[in-house]
């Protein structure tokens, strides 16, 4: 179940909320700590108005709320509003005491048992444990705990690592015997749990519109993009491991994609510290393959038990697939890289290319270009790196400072630095080069899909490639090793 928080401080604007994202959720979390304390008189009313299962939660500072109130005085306020209302679960915190839910009412001589009131009315207690700053090494025996009191239980702790990610995964099998229990992962490195969270063995995922708590989704995304509430024992995963990772717009080639063709699969992020680590999770749950971004593309290569030619040349691995139980290393951004300029290199236009930057990406561009017999002149902001690639692939290279005025003996140009993307979109690291003469301008920076260079080389009458052009034209390469299948021609990525 994918279950809606709301993030709002009135009612009207909560439905409001609920209605926007109606058709992604099962259910809702009405966030009371976060109301005007003027609405929580009629808040009862929510249930029946948004007409979902609704979660009331009445949450703590402590534990990431904004509930200012006692405990006692809390569960008093939260009391008068749950036995009021049609709320299907009510969210009590584990360390809440008794005492504090034998609740002293006005008119009666002897205390109310709220657990008791609760389970009379079928209203179904969710006891819930935050760490917002790790995972607990008493996960296991904590949640066995709550769930002997019949109640559900909910760990929302916080993995700092993927060690702890992995921790979070294992609870599925170790804790089999819970059928009903809601567990999250915060924070970046959880991100990939909450997405997953059917294979961590929790009952539902949370989601919100504005992130109320760390690394939460939007409902539709969750939905639309990956699925979630569709996985199941034979949905196979893959993903994408990078530090970072999140921007990635991966998943909204290899989602898309997956559904067309309807292969029962999903693409998700994985922050990742630790490669070691992050095969030990791919065996557990049992991951089909990945793609590798900065920094691990050389980390994965002493984990791979075949390599291609080309993960060989460049030294670096952008894709993982698991073949008769052997990891198999490949490198698409080499063939993405080619794609767009395919027809202008088998017909031998390209005789010439200056490269800029000599990190992870330029290797594979400078080899493809090798490989097809194109000159390559290398400048590099480091010169030493520049004259390393240069050395391994018989390329030239110069100074960055040392860029030829004018593009007079060059066919194509590539840009690989970082220069152009966020936050140096206004900068232009070859705009001492004027375009003096049509060539392929070529940038491999995809966020903003125009860079500075690219629009200039526009303006000079060049071709432009942008870095998008790569990013598809390797994705669907990715896709190919991943399901087997081309990637089907009539969806229209949108990155
Ligand atoms: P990398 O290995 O970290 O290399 C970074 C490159 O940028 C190096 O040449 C580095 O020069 C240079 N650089 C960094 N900061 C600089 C600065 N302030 N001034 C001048 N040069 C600077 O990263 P990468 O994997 O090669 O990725 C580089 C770019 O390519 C990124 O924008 C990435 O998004 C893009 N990319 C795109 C695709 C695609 O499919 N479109 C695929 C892969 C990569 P030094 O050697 O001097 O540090």
């Amino acid at each position: 179940m994918i279950c809606l928080t709301t993030t709002e401080n009135t009612l009207t604007k909560a439905l409001k909320q609920v209605e926007n994202n109606k058709s992604y959720i099962d259910m809702v979390e009405l966030r009371l700590d976060l109301l005007d304390e003027g609405e929580l008189a009629s808040a009862q009313i929510f249930p029946r108005l948004c007409a979902l299962p609704t979660i009331a939660t009445f949450r703590r500072v402590s534990d990431g709320g904004k509930s200012q109130l006692n405990d006692k005085s809390r569960m008093i306020k939260l009391r008068e509003i749950v036995l009021q209302g049609d709320f299907s679960y009510v969210d009590i915190e584990e360390d809440v005491k008794k005492s504090d839910l034998k609740i002293k009412c006005d008119e009666e001589s002897q205390r109310a048992d709220f657990e008791n009131e609760l389970k009379l009315k079928g209203i179904k207690i969710i006891r819930s444990f935050h760490d917002m700053e790790k995972v607990p090494a008493n996960l296991f025996a904590l949640v066995t705990k709550l769930a002997k009191k019949g109640d559900i239980p909910k760990v929302a702790v916080t993995p700092n690592t993927i060690v702890d990610v992995v921790t979070l995964f294992r609870m599925n099998e170790e804790l089999k015997d819970v059928k009903e229990k809601i567990i999250i992962g915060m924070g970046d490195f959880g991100v990939c749990t909450r997405i997953l969270y059917k294979k961590i063995g929790s009952m539902l995922t949370f989601a919100s519109e504005n992130e109320i708590a760390p690394g939460q989704l939007s409902a539709k995304s969750l939905k639309l993009l990956y699925k979630a509430d569709q996985v199941n024992n034979r949905t196979n995963i893959y993903g994408i491991i990078g530090n970072p990772v999140l921007h990635t717009a991966s998943p909204k080639i290899h989602n898309p994609g997956f559904d067309a063709i309807h292969y029962n699969a999903i693409y998700v992020p994985f922050l990742v510290d630790k490669v070691r680590a992050f095969f030990k999770l791919a065996e557990l749950i049992r991951i089909h393959g990945f793609s590798v971004t900065v920094p691990h593309k050389r980390d994965v290569l002493p984990y791979l038990g075949k390599i291609t030619r080309e993960v060989k040349q460049i030294g670096a691995c952008n894709t993982v697939t698991r073949i008769q139980g052997m990891w198999k290393g490949t490198n698409t951004d080499y063939y993405g890289f080619l794609a767009p300029i395919e027809r202008e290199i088998s017909e031998g236009k390209i005789k010439s290319a200056l490269v800029v930057g000599a990190g992870g990406a330029a290797r594979a561009v400078v080899w493809a270009l090798r490989n097809h017999h194109v000159k390559v002149t290398i400048a590099n902001r480091t010169i030493e790196k520049a004259k390393l690639l240069a050395s391994e692939t018989m390329s030239n290279y110069i100074e960055i400072d040392n860029i030829p005025k004018l593009n007079e003996n060059v066919d194509l140009v590539v840009q690989t630095t970082v220069i152009g993307m966020a936050p140096n979109e206004d900068e232009d690291i070859l705009e001492s080069l004027t375009f003096s003469k049509p060539c392929i301008v070529y940038d491999l920076v995809y966020k903003p899909r125009y860079t500075k260079l690219l629009k200039r080389a526009k303006e000079a009458n060049c071709r432009i490639i942008n870095g998008s052009d790569m990013l598809i034209a390797q994705g669907k390469l990715q896709f190919e090793s991943f399901s087997g299948y081309h990637y089907p021609h009539w969806v229209n990525i949108e990155l």
